[in-house]
């Protein structure tokens, strides 16, 4: 909550909101008790029960428009109609739209699109549609709920005179005052997107941290997306920084909060008041300055390597880069990567990267194959190119997925227990994960093989 509100005090200098709403796409999830009777559970669902949480969204003049009953439905597809149609009802006082991550929105909106008949409906009749199952949903939203036609008119004529839903966030929420969620790192590849939705309306970057402990606040939050950097909270935790550098072979020691200089990468270690000890959290991130004399860092990526068949190191960061190279051709056909993962194939000798993608409709053939050359192109990586050369890493594969595929994935991690609110699409999925790779193998529609080497 802390920093929650050290942030809002700085977004709030440069946006500053009105008495109002937020429409919030937050979820929580299915919390349990250990063996041992500890209370266990993801993150955001621990914050988001927290009575807490409801003091600190009023101060923040952006309680949540939804009903606890919404916020913890264990039926995310509902619980999102719910929020919808929550949003729809408060819609003159929504001031802020969020989700913890950017994807949130972005699978929200993709929601709006097909089901925002429904939604009109039940906000012209005053009654929930039927296909909506779960009791205490259903008492909820009928309080809310009452005959409004005149609202229900309001909602069916923006939705017509927009253009493939550019700016349906605007047109829906007119008194939004900006988008809010972590927007950086992996939600990077749907900033196109939100931006679409959003219209003229700005995209603020959320703060920086873990379910394992916070780590830095956006102070700077005029700054796009792509420029996010986060403040360290020093007294939030103890904070130590391996540098990073490419020529070292025995990894450094760790230094000091004060001794690392801009411009260079470190991974983070953590050591803070819940009891995690010099805690190695996974994320590389880049000193871009010093707010006071806190350093401010930027999201680099997840330190462990993706993409590696011998010599080759491809990050997440390589494979964000090589598919917005190639996402951008099948602007021609008015197309878009809905979503994207990759892999490594190692049936084929020698081994190959499989890069598989859903887009939002039919491309054509030609369009496709110059596609995975442009992928396969894009991997700058020495070690890759060197070996594609002389083809000791095969061909790069392009598989096209089913529409909705990534969705049946997000289903798939919510039954093992994951939060929405918190859901990351794995950007790399592994031989031990075979349940995934089912999945995945299940909807490939297409595939193509690179002809670029
Ligand atoms: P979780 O599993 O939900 O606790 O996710 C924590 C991870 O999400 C961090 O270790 C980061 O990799 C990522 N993350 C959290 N905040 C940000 C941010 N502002 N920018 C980029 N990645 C983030």
């Amino acid at each position: 909550m802390q920093i929650y509100k050290t942030s809002f005090s700085f977004r709030n200098r440069e946006f500053p909101i009105g008495n109002g709403k937020a429409l919030q796409f937050i979820y929580g999830s299915r919390q349990f008790k250990t063996k041992g009777g500890l209370a266990a559970g993801t993150a955001t669902t621990n914050v988001y029960s927290d009575k807490k949480f409801k003091t600190t969204m009023r101060a923040m003049q952006t309680s949540c428009c939804s009903p606890d009953e919404v916020i913890f439905s264990t039926n995310c597809e509902e619980s999102l109609y719910c929020h919808l149609l929550c949003g729809l009802i408060f819609r003159d006082q929504v001031q802020v739209v969020s989700s913890t991550f950017a994807h949130g929105i972005v699978h929200a909106f993709r929601t709006f699109e097909g089901k925002w008949e429904d939604l009109v409906n039940d906000v012209r009749r005053g009654e929930l549609c039927s296909w909506i199952k779960t009791p205490s949903l259903r008492t909820a939203m009928s309080k809310l709920l009452n005959p409004n036609p005149g609202l229900a008119n309001i909602i069916y004529n923006k939705c017509m005179g927009l253009s493939n839903w550019y700016g349906v966030i605007q047109e829906l929420f007119p008194n939004t005052k900006y988008i809010y969620g972590i927007m950086t790192g992996s939600m990077e590849p749907y900033l196109k997107k939100l931006r679409h939705y959003a219209g003229d309306l700005p995209l603020l970057s959320a703060d920086y941290g873990a379910s394992e402990g916070w780590i830095g606040a956006n102070v700077n939050p005029e700054l796009p997306p792509e420029l996010a950097k986060f403040a360290v909270l020093p007294n939030i935790g103890y904070f130590e920084f391996i540098p990073l550098k490419e020529d070292l072979i025995v990894e450094p020691q760790p230094i000091e909060l004060t001794e690392v200089n801009i411009g260079e990468e470190y991974e983070i270690i953590v050591t803070n008041f819940a009891g995690l000890y010099r805690y190695r959290l996974g994320d590389v991130v880049k000193v871009k300055g010093f707010h006071n004399s806190t350093p401010e860092l930027q999201f680099i990526c997840r330190r462990n390597l993706l993409l590696t068949v011998n010599i080759d190191k491809n990050t997440e960061k390589d494979l964000q880069l090589a598919v917005k190279a190639a996402a951008n051709l099948l602007e021609e056909e008015k197309l878009e990567v809905v979503d994207f993962t990759s892999g490594i194939d190692s049936s084929t000798e020698p081994a190959h990267y499989v890069i598989y993608w859903e887009i939002s409709g039919e491309a054509s053939e030609e369009l496709l194959k110059e596609c995975c050359n442009c992928l396969d192109k894009s991997f700058l990586d020495p070690g890759y190119v060197s070996s594609r050369k002389v083809k000791t890493i095969g061909a790069l594969e392009l598989r096209i997925l089913k529409k909705g595929t990534f969705h049946k994935i997000l289903d798939h991690f919510v039954e093992l227990g994951a939060a929405v609110s918190q859901f990351k699409t794995p950007r790399c999925v592994g031989t031990k994960n075979q349940t995934l790779l089912q999945i995945l193998r299940h909807n490939v529609v297409k595939n193509y093989f690179s002809s670029a080497f």
